[in-house]
């Protein structure tokens, strides 16, 4: 039998998002499987028997967790996601988890994977004596190189080896990545969702990682992009389809960036009559008319798109770098015409902005038309320039805590209070939803049960958190 490696989402309470290169919890009960794991099944499984065990969603404990994990035999090593919205939650599991493997395997290795162990991999690794592997990119071969013991061809992991720590280099892929097939069939698919989901089941499939914008708020910028292969693409979606999937989430901060390749991923998918609906993250100056028409064609129900703050100067100074504030109303617009829905993410009180500026926002917000808005205050994230720049002035203490965007501002601004802020984001949301133009319109939309369920699910927790 070969060796296994078991691939685990760790359990909480609460519903964690840890993938690609951040971590959030999930403010409604909306998740996805862990693209990061996913891909990392798929590399690992050439060479080993792999095991998924998504223990957040299926709301496992750390005993159930453990006793899945016992189920399986030979155990060459783990790996887990983490996250810093739940970091000491996620050590004290690997920690345990380390225990455990220690009692019959004691040869194991432990490694970790996400956004934390991304930018502070060297310190993670020293701090923490129970992790032996900290992966630095999800879909190159390196971590497979590392479970089969071969050390001189690694890069793009930071690992322990002797009681010293061994730094590689950072090497990605000169254009872009293909991937086998990840072991979707392994996980709850029939568990996930989407806020304004349409289908289950659903999965996530990856087109690409990182972004050529460098925005200061975000840590996507501060990784390098690079694009999938389409028909490399077009090869896992034709086995999801194979095993019953319905609802597709690519994940990718910006799909269209590199419109051929994009639109071979897209007529890829309407020539092989190719039958889900999906939903993606982009960018409102990066798609035109063909795209939009193509992308409906193939199933597209909804895009996200960060357009953060009226205030074009807030835009400049945090290096959003749209060109022409227009975009935002003629895409959405196209999205009307094309019939995807469109979700704007808002920040709301970045450093430098006033009270007056966040007002904007919020009727901005309602004026521009996207069909859902999600609020949000700023966020010192590990890795970000806002981060540092707020941390300079005061703004943020550096501290090891974790936050998880849904508590109190983290980033303090000189002209709103704390206070103020929390009622302005209580006041965006009230704003935007509670409209009978809004609520007549999205059940005007309604078209099976599944929708129904999923817009009384998300409006009761609105409700219930009131934000
Ligand atoms: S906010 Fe969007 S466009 Fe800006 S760096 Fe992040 S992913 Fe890229």
């Amino acid at each position: 039998m070969n060796k296994q490696i078991i691939i685990i989402n760790p359990p909480n309470n609460k519903i964690v998002l840890r993938d690609f290169y951040s971590s959030t919890i999930s403010k409604g009960k909306y998740n996805w499987p862990n693209t990061d794991l996913l891909s990392i099944s798929a590399i690992l499984g050439q060479d080993f028997e792999t095991q998924l065990i998504d223990a957040n969603t299926m709301g496992y404990n750390i005993e159930e967790t453990f006793s899945e994990v016992l189920k399986h035999n030979n155990i060459a090593g783990a790996v887990v996601a983490v996250g810093k919205s739940v970091l000491k939650e996620d050590y004290d599991f690997i920690e345990k988890l380390r225990i455990l493997l220690n009692n019959k395997y004691p040869s194991s290795k432990i490694s970790v994977v996400g956004g934390i162990i991304y930018h502070n991999a060297l310190n993670e690794i020293q701090k923490n004596k129970f992790i032996d592997a900290c992966i630095l990119n999800f879909t190159t071969n390196d971590i497979l190189n590392y479970y089969l013991g071969n050390f001189k061809d690694i890069n793009n992991i930071i690992y322990r080896q002797n009681d010293e720590i061994v730094e590689t280099e950072l090497k990605l892929p000169e254009w872009g990545f293909k991937l086998p097939i990840p072991k979707h069939e392994q996980l709850p698919l029939g568990k996930y969702q989407l806020s304004h989901g349409k289908n289950r089941p659903l999965t996530s499939v990856i087109t690409s990682y990182g972004c050529p914008h460098k925005c200061s708020f975000c840590v996507s910028g501060r990784i390098k992009y690079r694009y999938r292969d389409p028909q490399n693409i077009i090869d896992e979606i034709k086995y999801l389809i194979s095993i019953g999937i319905k609802e597709i989430t690519f994940r990718d901060n910006i799909f269209g960036f590199h419109k051929q390749k994009y639109m071979e991923l897209l007529n890829g998918i309407i020539e092989n009559n190719l039958k889900f609906s999906w939903v993606s993250d982009s960018r409102v100056d990066i798609l035109d008319e063909e795209l939009i028409m193509l992308m409906s064609k193939a199933g597209c129900h909804a895009l996200h798109f960060g357009i953060e703050t009226n205030n074009e100067d807030t835009l400049n100074t945090y290096n959003k770098n749209l060109k022409d504030q227009d975009y935002v109303k003629s895409t959405l617009e196209l999205c009307r015409k094309y019939k995807i829905q469109s979700v704007g993410y808002f920040i709301l009180g970045l450093p430098g902005e006033k009270y007056e500026d966040v007002n904007r926002t919020i009727n901005y917000s309602v004026k521009i038309g996207c069909d859902y808005a999600s609020f949000n205050l700023p966020l010192p994230i590990i890795g970000t320039d806002l981060r540092e720049s707020s941390m300079k002035e005061g703004l943020v203490k550096e501290t090891d805590g974790s936050y998880d965007g849904s508590s109190e501002p983290l980033i303090k601004n000189k002209d709103i209070s704390s206070i103020e802020l929390i009622n302005l984001q209580k006041k965006a949301y009230r704003k935007f939803y509670f409209r009978l133009s809004f609520i007549i319109d999205k059940i005007k939309k309604i078209r099976t049960f599944f929708q129904l369920k999923m817009l009384l699910s998300e409006g009761y927790y609105l409700l219930l958190n009131r934000r």
